[in-house]
């Protein structure tokens, strides 16, 4: 690929895309060889995709204005399967409605999980980066065991979501403007009506290209602490992604918003000491050198991001513990951050507890910036991934 290396990147991309559609030097089946799809037919079909969409500019939208409201895109991925069976092949569909049982497993009892990750175009143009997409795939597969559904492969989820990228690459917004969120669903799509697991099962990914999640950007977030809504109970499902852990939270955040903070930090269900996380996001505090996340125990969403955080921390020399936070060790903390796909990393401003105003120290010197600025860059490309955690996409 002589000429992404000796023309401006963008630039190769495009002319590589018009030669290619005059069958020129780099008509490869390169673009194609992505889609080693379990069937023909849809091998077929996505290669047929891609094609009527190379020609394409990127999408007519305001870059700028990305916030994190859901923006359509032109194609989903959807594959079913029966309850005894495995998920084997899906195709990539038009994105638009879908139809459901009235009776389905989802609507009717809740048997559904989603995921959350992003792809970030490259620096040189051509091609787009995942961030340890198979750890979203085996999350997956965990919470399908606890929610008694059958789930995709690694490869199948990683090939799902890598067509889908492709098939809405332009909606992935220019480098730095942000990346094209892919939420993948795994819900009992079959109808049941006494309480069992459902009969057929539909996994989907569709996506939106994203800005920042909050309102305020990058700027600091401000908490307040939840005693008497609590998200996860021992026992639960706290600790998967299902679907059934978020609108018991509305209420929580819907107040908590009204009185003008960002987002509500839970506290554990049987003490009411301990924190566990925010609502979508979880949380470490920084005290001298060391930085301290909650332990997962079955209560907390065991984020990629905060697993990648504390392994980054580790190599920049902090100490990192998992262990019992409590809301003294908070209150006490120099610094406090949250992580997650959607946020990255969040810097916290405040935690506001029974009525107190807790401030933390935020800003360009802060351990969170100089976390952010280490796993932004690995996921974006600009610097050299050596954790293998990037996946390419072109
Ligand atoms: C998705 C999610 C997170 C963050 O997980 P990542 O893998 O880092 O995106 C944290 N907490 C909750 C409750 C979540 O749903």
């Amino acid at each position: 690929m002589w000429i992404t290396r000796t023309l401006n990147p963008a630039l190769a991309c495009k002319l590589a895309k018009v030669l290619n559609r005059f069958g020129g030097p780099l008509s490869t089946p390169g673009s194609c060889s992505l889609f080693a799809s379990r069937s023909a037919s849809s091998f077929q079909h996505a290669c047929t995709l891609d094609s009527d969409r190379s020609d394409e500019d990127n999408a007519d939208i305001n870059w700028d204005d990305l916030g994190f409201g859901l923006v359509p895109t032109d194609y989903m991925y959807v594959m079913k399967c029966s309850r005894d069976d495995t998920f084997s092949y899906g195709e990539l569909n038009r994105y638009g409605n879908i139809e459901l049982s009235p009776s389905s497993g989802v609507l009717n009892y809740g048997q559904a999980l989603f995921e959350g990750l992003k792809a970030y175009r490259k620096g040189d143009g051509c091609g787009f980066l995942l961030f340890r997409p198979e750890e979203n795939a085996r999350r997956m597969q965990m919470g399908a065991k606890r929610m008694c559904m059958p789930s995709p492969s690694v490869d199948l989820f990683v090939n799902a979501v890598k067509q889908t990228v492709l098939a809405n690459k332009r909606w992935v917004p220019p480098q730095g403007k942000g990346s094209l969120y892919l939420r993948p669903l795994l819900m009992g799509s079959g109808p049941v009506l006494g309480l069992a697991p459902a009969p057929e099962y539909m996994f989907l990914v569709y996506a939106s290209p994203v800005g920042t999640y909050f309102k305020e950007g990058l700027a600091p977030i401000h908490l307040v602490i939840e005693d008497e809504i609590h998200r996860a109970t021992p026992g639960g499902t706290g600790g998967v992604k299902t679907i059934t852990n978020y609108a018991p939270v509305l209420k929580a955040q819907v107040q908590a918003k009204a009185k003008g903070f960002t987002d509500v930090l839970f506290l554990d269900s049987t003490q009411k000491r301990y924190l566990e996380e925010a609502s979508s996001c979880n949380l470490f505090i920084i005290k001298d050198n060391v930085i301290s996340t909650p332990l997962t125990r079955g209560t907390i969403l065991a984020g990629i991001t905060r697993k990648s955080i504390m392994e980054i921390a580790r190599d920049y020399g902090y100490q990192v513990e998992e262990r019992l936070v409590s809301v003294e060790d908070l209150i006490d903390a120099d610094e406090v951050f949250c992580t997650g796909t959607a946020v990255v990393v969040a810097p916290v401003g405040s935690i506001t507890y029974q009525g107190k105003r807790y401030a933390y120290k935020t800003g360009v010197e802060t351990v969170s910036q100089q976390l952010y600025n280490a796993l932004t860059a690995i996921q974006m490309g600009l610097v050299e991934d050596k954790k293998g955690w990037t996946v390419e996409i072109d």
